[in-house]
């Protein structure tokens, strides 16, 4: 078993937890965690990348991860008591007292940290904020994607808000890519509940067709996803492309020009097969790549143009 004690990559790592910095091995909650049966939490992943010039790590885009994370907040009744600007500047402090000088993977959690079961609702129950940071490298272990899609389906937004990054959520995103990686593919494409397209298991679908790229709509149960929304910008202002957000059918993937998926964790990585097809020539298409490349620099601070995107963190030696 996997442990923080047993894995040298989390041994000297410090988390936030209860209000202060301590170090990963005690941030521990107890079994009777609300959160921990019902999945009464919101999260949010975001990445820091290392840039070894200047020797600091770029975080992408933090304060949009924190409204999102604050939205989900607002729907759950988690009251807690910072702000977006309390909350960037956590995870500033936490990200320089670990030392990172790696690619890394910042985790924030918002959960109801009542210590108290068969209690089926979410009012006048305690909450908490808690956050790590850990080295990541590439997330889908590959540059290129062969998908499925899958026969588990999106929830629905009246069943469980899909637009928030809601912790019980995401044993629909596990089931479904649990049984594509079990099959042999990379990633899972989820449908909705009507059959349309809907995303990866963690990642928002584009695809390119007649020159415009297409990408579900927010109605379709994806989630915003904020490099979804860079790359909508990306396309459209650095490209020159028409970016169409609406209802697509399963079939129109099959025949795209080129199909990618977006997010986070992913980055920006090309489909090349979907259920044993080949999309397109089964190469990485050319605006997939122009794409790829150019959201690869702003991530790591290599476009002055989009800096106001990241937020540096320098590491440094603090003793707690
Ligand atoms: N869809 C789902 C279900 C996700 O979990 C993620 C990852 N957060 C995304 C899309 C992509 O969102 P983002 O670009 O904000 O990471």
């Amino acid at each position: 078993m996997t442990t923080v004690e047993s894995n040298p990559a989390f041994r000297d790592l410090y988390a936030f937890f209860r209000g202060q910095i301590v170090p990963l091995s005690e941030a521990r909650v107890n079994v009777m965690t609300h959160a921990l049966h019902y999945g009464t939490g919101v999260f949010e992943g975001i990445r820091g990348n290392w840039n070894e010039e200047q020797g600091v790590i770029n975080i992408f885009r933090l304060r949009e991860h924190y409204d999102r994370l604050l939205r989900g907040c607002r729907l759950l009744m988690l009251d807690i008591p910072y702000t977006a600007d309390d909350l960037c500047e956590i995870t500033v402090d936490l990200v320089e007292r670990n030392r990172h000088q790696q690619d890394i993977y910042i985790r924030p959690l918002a959960y109801k940290s009542a210590e108290m079961v068969a209690n089926l609702k979410l009012q006048d129950l305690a909450s908490d904020f808690t956050l790590i940071t850990v080295p990541f490298g590439n997330y889908l272990g590959s540059d290129t994607l062969r998908c499925c899609t899958s026969s588990w389906r999106r929830v629905d937004d009246p069943m469980i808000p899909a637009r928030l990054k809601i912790c019980g959520i995401y044993v629909n995103s596990i089931l479904a890519k649990t049984e594509a990686t079990l099959a042999g593919y990379d990633e899972a494409i989820i449908l909705n509940h009507d059959g349309h397209v809907c995303e990866g298991s963690g990642e928002n679908l584009f695809l390119v067709s007649d020159g415009k790229l297409h990408t579900s709509s927010l109605e379709d149960n994806v989630l915003p996803g904020i490099t979804r929304e860079t790359v909508i910008q990306l396309a459209q202002s650095e490209l020159g492309l028409d970016v169409v957000e609406r209802t697509i059918d399963r079939s129109e993937l099959y025949l795209a020009d080129e199909i990618f998926l977006t997010g986070t964790a992913a980055h920006l990585t090309p489909v090349i097969e979907l259920d044993h097809r080949p999309i397109a020539d089964g190469k990485s298409g050319p605006i997939s790549t122009q794409l790829q490349k150019m959201y690869f620099d702003i991530v790591v601070g290599r476009n002055p143009k989009y800096q106001h995107w990241c937020t540096a963190a320098s590491p440094r030696l603090v003793t707690v």
